[in-house]
């Protein structure tokens, strides 16, 4: 079963190993764990629903729980202090897009605000109801989700928008295709959500990011209904597909959307690689980029998230050995890790390896083989449940991700990781932080940074350390002139920063466009903007 306070299924838990949590309690301190409070406890917090009846409308208490937050550290807080605040009036799970037209139909007729709802796996508040007078209606697309039409030559699929990422991949495979996005919530997140929030997969460097793969598809809105045409291509004016990408729920409910899709890759292998330090990892990598080499994943670790997955990996004989052989090849404690991804046709496959091998030991890279890329490839989406057992141990982890050039990326790792760091110096509590960069363009790069701390017994103490970190961390992005989310979204928790990058006239535009479509101001308010 979905656990209601935590990531993933809760018959899957990720261990830590021994000597993985002495790492942490040398670096940071002994976790101390909050006590959670219990589903009874949760639930008795939820007020009755305001909602007029509805057949597609459910209310019991356990499904507005379970909708009234998403995964940012302040759900989790809330979830797990029992301090949800508002939950949602109701949840509607629609069939057709008829039926997502009749509920916004009821809303408009009885005054109720909707959430479009994927599957809540929004880090950033997207999907959590705001405190008001109006009733508010979740709509979960859960249901909507079968492939509709695959047009094989064109290689074109359309889906109902809430297909989840294993649905979707596993209909596709069935007809030997596939859309190569896999983020790392991809075995709850959706097709629709994916789209509501510009999501970046993470072989984005050989399929592309969400934008590049959304061909066209449906809105309903309050002001009506947009049919995008999925063409190969278009100069007939503004692309009206922009308006639905990053929307996060404010214009209507994306209800379908057609894809590009991929043949099945014949071979696909992960290999690691071992570089002296960040810098030639990050020549390395550059050169791999202009060469246009068809890769599909590059992941290159700072010398601190290095050293952290291999601690964490709790495999120590194994580790010893490896450690023995990179020094006497050279590599000491800077030593950075690049995962490097291939797919495609066999032999073109080993093509590429070579030539990218052949980059890497330009600047002194040294080839681990497949196992750590399998390795990774193994647990990618296994990770988030890590999330579970630091917290059970007393740690938070959060993350914070950028874009920008290259000529800008040593700055701006310095300056996150610097203000994450020092951050909570004050308090005197101190903070784990390393960094990779996961995805990448010929001209920059998206940069991920994790930071762990020590959770408060008192709720609201971790809050305020998780505000201050979280603050900190986006005015370096913003002072190194980086876009403020890669990935994640603006939702709540990054909308007070939007000004600075969209610029007055932007934000308006934005505000004018949202009018256009909900003249009302029905759905999703107070996210975006
Ligand atoms: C462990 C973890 C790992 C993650 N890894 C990644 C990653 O690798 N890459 C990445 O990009 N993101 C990642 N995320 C963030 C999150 O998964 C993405 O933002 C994802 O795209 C959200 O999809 P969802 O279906 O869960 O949407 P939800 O969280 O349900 O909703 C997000 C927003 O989209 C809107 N929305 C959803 N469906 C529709 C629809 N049909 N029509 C209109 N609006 C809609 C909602 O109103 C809301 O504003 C991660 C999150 C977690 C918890």
């Amino acid at each position: 079963m979905k656990r209601w306070n935590g990531w993933g299924d809760d018959s899957v838990i990720y261990p830590l190993p021994p000597s993985a949590a002495a790492y942490l309690e040398e670096l940071i301190g002994p976790g101390i764990t909050p006590k959670d409070v219990s589903l009874a406890q949760a639930l008795s917090a939820a007020p009755a629903s305001r909602l007029p009846k509805h057949p597609l409308i459910v209310d019991d208490r356990l499904t507005r729980l379970n909708h009234a937050r998403g995964h940012s550290l302040p759900d989790w807080v809330a979830l797990r202090n029992g301090q949800i605040g508002t939950f949602p009036d109701g949840v509607a799970y629609p069939l057709t897009d008829e039926d997502v037209r009749g509920l916004i139909r009821f809303a408009t007729q009885s005054g109720i605000h909707l959430i479009p709802y994927g599957g809540g796996t929004s880090v950033v508040g997207h999907i959590n109801p705001q405190p008001g007078s109006t009733p508010i209606l979740t709509v979960d697309m859960s249901r909507m989700n079968r492939l509709l039409h695959l047009d094989q030559p064109s290689l074109l699929a359309t889906f109902q928008a809430g297909i989840s990422g294993p649905d979707l991949e596993a209909q596709l495979r069935a007809k030997g295709c596939t859309l190569g996005h896999f983020p790392q919530s991809f075995e709850y997140s959706t097709l629709g959500g994916w789209i509501a929030t510009r999501s970046c997969g993470q072989q984005s460097l050989g399929y592309g990011r969400i934008e590049k793969l959304f061909a066209g598809g449906k809105l309903e809105s309050p002001a009506g209904s947009l049919h995008l045409p999925h063409f190969p291509a278009s100069a007939a004016g503004p692309d009206l597909r922009e308006l639905l990408l990053g929307s996060e729920g404010r214009l209507g409910i994306i209800t379908e959307a057609t894809v590009r899709v991929s043949p099945l890759p014949e071979e696909e292998a992960f290999h690691g690689i071992f570089f002296p330090d960040f810098d030639s990892g990050q020549a390395a990598v550059q050169q791999m980029l202009q060469a246009r080499l068809p890769l599909v994943m590059l992941r290159l670790s700072t010398a601190e998230e290095t050293a952290t997955t291999l601690a964490l990996a709790g495999r120590e004989k194994l580790l010893g050995i490896l450690e023995s052989y990179l020094s006497l090849r050279g590599l000491g404690k800077g030593k950075c890790l690049l995962l490097v991804g291939f797919a495609g046709k066999s032999g073109f496959v080993s093509t590429y390896r070579k030539e990218a091998l052949g980059i890497a030991g330009k600047f002194k890279g040294i080839h681990a083989g497949k196992t750590f890329g399998q390795e990774w490839h193994k647990n990618r989406f296994r990770t988030p449940y890590l999330r579970n057992t630091l917290w059970e141990r007393g740690y938070a982890v959060d993350t914070i991700e950028t874009a920008t050039e290259w000529s800008n990326v040593d700055k701006m790792i310095s300056y996150v990781d610097e203000a994450l760091r020092v951050a909570l110096a004050g308090r005197g509590e101190k903070v784990h932080v390393f960094t990779h960069l996961s995805h990448m363009y010929p001209f920059g790069s998206s940069i991920y940074t994790t930071y762990i701390f020590r959770l408060s017994e008192d709720a609201e103490v971790t809050i305020q350390r998780w505000q201050t970190l979280k603050n900190a961390a986006s005015r370096a992005i913003q002072k190194c002139g980086g876009t403020i989310t890669h990935q994640h979204g603006v939702g709540t928790d990054h909308k007070m920063y939007l000004p600075e990058e969209k610029g007055l006239l932007g934000i308006s535009a934005i505000e004018d466009l949202i009018k256009h479509f909900d003249p009302s101001g029905l759905m999703n308010p107070g996210k975006l903007l």
